[in-house]
């Protein structure tokens, strides 16, 4: 099972030459998601190796253009591709609108369908299941209405110690074992017990993605143990007025709401091009909350379990 993120742009609004507008892709369980779509998203995917083809669904924060610009590209190269496969769009209310006026004046037919589905900005719900996970929004507090999505792992099953096991278990009884419960004979007496035969699932893992925001402490609820949290950093603290203004989060601040949630593991993205080198922010976020690494443009990181991030208090 792989449960990993590949960030593919780590930039805010003004462009650089060195680094590219939001964009990540979500693998999950052999399934890929794109989580916003800046401007050169489709290269970025190309020069990572990311098929397009290969894409589920897409999620948009909000219509700002460095998280969305890419994305009329994107779906006409992918219908360039042949692609037949119907593709589900997450995003504000409005981007169906926009997208299908571009098609409209560039006379362009998609040779798949668009499911768009509107999301609403205000308050926090289920957007989305499969067999694998869960998506639910994050309600942020930005310049124009956006959301974040917290995608979370469903309970897996219990393991099954093979030597341990009778060989004449039906698939049935297999399956009540990987569930927990015991298998009962026919006068209800435990004939073999899940507590003996099976071993702890792993725990589910999860992953939120935080884009543009002002520090808002009301999200820490949900992301409460969070296994990875990306969260905008888009200035050092110094700038905490300019920050304010304009609706986005200093990267000390990004590692407070890491720490108030207790996540596993912070990354920080969208800088503003004022920083061509990201490390000051990285220390700022680390003097508060040190499991904190830089996005990088390229680098797939595991969900995965880590330590938790506060040491405890040293006995006197
Ligand atoms: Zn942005
Ligand atoms: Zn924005």
């Amino acid at each position: 099972l792989a449960f990993q993120v590949t960030i593919l742009g780590t930039g805010s609004a003004t462009p650089t030459l060195w680094r590219n507008p939001s964009a990540q892709v979500l693998h999950a369980d052999g399934e890929y998601y794109l989580i916003d779509c800046g401007e050169g998203t489709q290269t970025q995917m190309l020069k990572y190796k990311i098929r397009p083809g290969r894409l589920q669904g897409i999620f948009i924060t909000h219509l700002h253009g460095d998280h969305y610009f890419g994305l009329i590209g994107l779906l006409t190269s992918l219908s360039l591709g042949r692609r037949t496969a119907p593709l589900r769009i997450w995003g504000p209310p409005g981007l169906a609108d926009i997208i299908t006026l571009q098609l409209k004046y560039s006379g362009s037919i998609l040779s798949f369908m668009v499911d768009f589905q509107a999301v609403d900005p205000n308050t926090s719900y289920q957007l989305f299941e499969n067999d694998y996970f869960t998506v639910h929004t994050i309600p942020l507090t930005h310049r124009v209405h956006c959301s974040g999505y917290l995608f979370r792992e469903k309970n897996h099953p219990r393991k099954l110690i093979k030597e341990l096991l009778p060989p004449d278990l039906s698939t049935e009884h297999l399956k009540r074992l990987k569930e927990g419960y015991d298998v009962l004979d026919s006068s209800g007496q435990v004939s073999f017990a899940a507590s003996q035969l099976t071993k702890p699932a792993a725990k589910p893992l999860s992953f939120a993605y935080c884009s543009d925001t002002i520090f808002d402490e009301r999200i820490v609820p949900q992301l409460k143990n969070v296994n990875l949290l990306y969260h905008e950093a888009t200035f050092l603290h110094t700038m905490l007025d300019w920050a304010n203004k304009t609706y986005h989060t200093t990267a000390l601040q990004a590692a407070q709401i890491a720490q108030m949630a207790g996540v596993g593991q912070l990354i920080i993205g969208h800088f503003s091009s004022r920083y061509k080198d990201a490390t000051p922010l990285l220390d700022e976020a680390r003097s508060v909350f040190l499991n904190t690494l830089l996005a990088t443009e390229g680098e797939t990181y595991a969900v995965t379990e880590h330590e938790t991030a506060t040491p405890p208090p040293l006995l006197p």
